[in-house]
């Protein structure tokens, strides 16, 4: 999920952990786009499991990064943005890489991946998204995840993913490696997208203060 950090969410770091316990996850994994630093700050603050991460733009494609304690830089080949995340501890996730419109890298999956976010609240098509996704996580046999891509508070827990370990990151992270991973979840509804859009038009031209 993403947010204030990143330019388009609308989730701010005390908003993460109180929809997430609402919705009952045990913990959310944060990547804002190529920043690290938020995600860093708030795992160390918060008093709920939060994966530190980053979503990388590859010159092929969007690179979720987990469980890296120095940022990749965006701009790089597929090869070089997985090298580097592996040089640094973590581990490389391809999220939405079957999504339309939204820098997926697509073919571009490699086996050098750990996982591939199989589901993605955010993508449309949803269903087409999840059937590609399907297709590249089962061709490349790496493990398949689930994530909500949440810009907007309501919209976390849409998707998760259901991990055989310990609510801690090592544990987290190292499960997925280990392929100890199931994804679950569906599109992000209709009126909660309403609702967000709604949200951002009131914040960038109602009266100031109103939100
Ligand atoms: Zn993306």
């Amino acid at each position: 999920m993403h947010t204030i950090y990143s330019v388009d969410s609308l989730i701010t770091p005390e908003e993460v952990a109180y929809y997430a316990k609402k919705r009952g996850l045990d913990g959310v994994a944060v990547t804002d786009h190529d920043r690290l630093d938020s995600a860093l700050r708030m795992c160390k603050e918060k008093d709920f499991l939060i994966l530190p991460g980053m979503e990388i733009t590859s010159s092929n494609g969007h690179i979720v990064a987990l469980n890296v304690q120095d940022p990749v830089v965006k701009g790089l080949t597929v090869e070089e943005t997985v090298d580097r995340i592996h040089d640094a501890g973590g581990i490389a996730i391809a999220c939405h890489p079957g999504a339309m419109f939204k820098g997926s890298l697509g073919n571009h999956t490699t086996s050098m991946f750990d996982a591939a976010e199989v589901v993605n609240s955010s993508a449309i098509p949803f269903r087409h998204s999840v059937k590609r996704g399907e297709q590249i996580a089962s061709r490349l046999k790496i493990a398949r995840v689930a994530g909500s891509d949440a810009h907007y508070g309501p919209e976390i827990g849409c998707a998760y993913t259901l991990i055989d370990a310990m609510p801690d990151i090592d544990d987290v992270v190292n499960a997925i490696k280990r392929k100890q991973c199931q994804p679950f979840g569906r599109a992000i509804p209709l009126a909660v997208r309403l609702k967000r859009e709604i949200t951002v038009l009131r914040r960038r031209f109602g009266p100031r203060g109103e939100t």
